[in-house]
């Protein structure tokens, strides 16, 4: 299986609850295994202005495409964005565009990275500037690749910045099954939001998922689906307050690959969030995975 990958996205912010090496540290785990052959590793390029404009403002294209960020960027952002960070993100909407592009070719694409989902249309949030989710679906739906995308949104948070983007845009169907009461404290309209429990655990969580993404897919119908993984769904996760074990973990991830599988909907993969206690967790939670979606490729 092809996985997407670029040694910019390792942007380290010390200090910072995102590691944005732990894409890199699992891509080694996944190496290491023989899960994913260095010859399988594809570096994505730089997206194109026009792409960024897809889903972004023009003043706030300018800013990432210059590094012209204000100090009040940076807070909203929650990051200290120094010039390898806004590298890295503009790098990670390259890697979903090529993700979706090998979904559409092979069933399953994997950006070992992305996942912007708190960037809206003019300014960044949540640890994120660019919404590779956006940018990527809005790129195959103009080159009328697709007619209609469902983004699968099963991080911790709210996916608040694609809601917002694709709000009214009837194309997009925006699925997000996340923390009622975590970040985003505000949170915007998806097309189904689900909001758990804190502490909902496997049984309850997976009970939710079951009884809502088949209906969805059902209905909607998409030609293609972003799976936005975050692994902060991990009962140790400093951010996440949802409480699914590893195991349960890995039951998700095969459920969403299967049910796009059984109605031949290819599936792009990004992983998005992560911030258990222990770093090794989150990079084995993002490795399994993308594991489990190499079963279904
Ligand atoms: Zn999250």
């Amino acid at each position: 299986m092809k996985i997407v990958f670029s040694k910019y996205y390792t942007a380290v912010s010390p200090g910072h609850v995102f590691r944005a090496d732990k894409f890199e540290a699992a891509l080694k785990l996944l190496l290491k295994e023989g899960v994913v052959l260095k010859k399988d590793v594809l570096a994505p390029e730089e997206p194109s202005k026009a792409d960024l404009l897809l889903a972004h403002s023009p003043g706030w294209v300018n800013k990432n495409l210059n590094f012209k960020f204000t100090a009040e960027d940076g807070a909203k952002a929650e990051l200290k964005i120094t010039r390898g960070v806004a590298r890295a993100h503009l790098m990670n909407v390259g890697g979903t565009i090529l993700a979706a592009r090998l979904a559409l070719e092979n069933g399953i694409g994997v950006n070992c990275g992305g996942g912007s989902h708190h960037a809206f249309h003019d300014h960044g949030e949540g640890f994120c500037l660019l919404n590779d989710i956006a940018v990527a679906v809005k790129k195959l739906l103009k080159e009328r690749r697709i007619k209609r995308a469902m983004v699968i949104d099963l991080d911790a948070h709210q996916g608040n910045g694609t809601a917002a983007i694709f709000s009214g845009d009837k194309r997009v169907f925006t699925f997000s099954m996340h923390g009622a009461g975590t970040y985003p404290e505000k949170k915007e309209k998806s097309s189904l939001d689900i909001g758990l429990r804190p502490g909902t655990g496997d049984a309850a969580y997976l009970s939710a998922l079951g009884r809502e993404l088949p209906r969805a897919l059902d209905k909607f119908g998409p030609d293609l689906a972003v799976y936005v993984a975050g692994a902060d769904v991990y009962r140790n996760d400093l951010l996440g307050g949802l409480g699914l074990t590893v195991e349960g973990i890995k039951k998700r991830d095969a459920f969403v690959f299967g049910e796009c599988r059984a109605r031949g909907v290819p599936a792009a993969l990004v992983l998005s969030g992560g911030y258990a206690k222990k770093f090794s967790d989150t990079v084995r939670i993002h490795a399994n995975t993308i594991k489990t979606g190499a079963r279904f490729a």
